[in-house]
């Protein structure tokens, strides 16, 4: 198993007599993208500015490569931020923006290549101010990415951006969690989650409510395998365990499972054992929005009782 970068155990942050981080624990691993998810005002942003060393817990434990983040010296080099909120000068270029920044940056890496990186060799010479929303968030990655550092926080990267801008910020994160980066990334659209993160946490007020592979995410909300039955054939028999359920209408069926890659396969095997050919075979996972729509569901109706 890999190093682990991020450990957090039963982190507690308390404003007065209010508490937006409830007992949180969770870690993230070397070279791998960690999702942290969750409703509004969960403590998404409470927990990662103390990961970033802005805020103090009030209790529990946190360490980011081993050291307590309040030691920003220990950590700035290793560590890359990218805000919510950028910090740039409209007046400078890009390059000229990566240039000053290399100043005060050890070990940064040549402004063309930090530019390339991103995918903004083109826009080198061009004011941020005339740069679009996605070229300054890709400007704000090459900043974070500029020393070489080994974690990389992502909060809310494609927040605001259009569809094709959000792709191709998120392909670039794909591109450096390939290259072995570990990144920590807060996002609220859900299918980027999806897409780049290896684990996920998902909060909900100030707790971690599910958490783990995406796969196992992905495991606790609802699948669906449909298919047809060839004229004259019953379903009898059909694999459908027992929390799983099936529905027939004429020749459509349809197993709603949080299961469904293993419901297909049994299917498959019951229709082989029986001669029946099944047409329009449709296998689904649960979304991690499906997921997430679950969970803040479930939190309002809990309100509400
Ligand atoms: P969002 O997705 O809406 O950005 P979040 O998960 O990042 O939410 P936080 O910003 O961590 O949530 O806030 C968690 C809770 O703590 C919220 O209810 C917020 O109002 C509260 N909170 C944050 N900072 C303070 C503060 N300085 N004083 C009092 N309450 C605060």
């Amino acid at each position: 198993m890999s190093a682990t970068v991020i450990e957090v155990a039963e982190l507690r942050k308390r404003y007065g007599a209010f508490t937006a981080v409830d007992g949180v624990s969770f870690d993230v691993r070397a070279g791998e993208v960690f999702a942290l998810l969750g409703t509004n005002g969960a403590g998404k942003t409470t927990t990662i500015e103390i990961l970033e060393g802005y805020l103090r817990p009030s209790e529990g434990t946190v360490r980011v490569f081993g050291h307590d983040p309040a030691d920003r010296a220990a950590l700035r080099s290793r560590t890359g931020l990218v805000l919510q909120e950028s910090g740039l000068f409209g007046d400078l270029t890009a390059a000229e923006t990566v240039t000053a920044w290399r100043r005060f940056t050890s070990g940064a890496r040549p402004v063309a290549e930090a530019l390339e990186m991103v995918g903004l060799t083109g826009q080198a010479g061009t004011r941020v101010k005339r740069m679009s929303g996605g070229e300054r968030r890709k400007l704000d990655i090459a900043l974070a990415i500029l020393g070489r550092p080994a974690l990389l926080f992502l909060d809310e990267p494609t927040t605001g951006l259009d569809a094709e801008a959000r792709r191709r910020v998120r392909d670039m994160v794909g591109e450096l969690a390939a290259q072995g980066m570990t990144v920590l990334l807060t996002t609220h659209y859900l299918e980027e989650a999806q897409e780049l993160a290896a684990r996920a946490a998902i909060m909900d007020k100030g707790r971690i409510v599910t958490q783990g592979t995406m796969a196992e995410v992905l495991g606790r909300g609802s699948g669906r395998v449909a298919f047809e039955l060839p004229p004259g054939a019953s379903p009898e028999g059909l694999p459908v365990g027992e929390r799983d359920t099936l529905t027939v209408t004429g020749r459509r069926c349809v197993i709603v499972t949080a299961d469904p890659e293993s419901v297909a396969h049994d299917v498959l095997g019951w229709a082989r054992v029986r001669g029946v050919r099944l047409s329009g075979l449709d296998v689904r996972q649960a979304t991690l929005e499906e997921v997430f729509l679950d969970i803040a569901g479930a939190g309002r109706q809990e309100v509400r009782t």
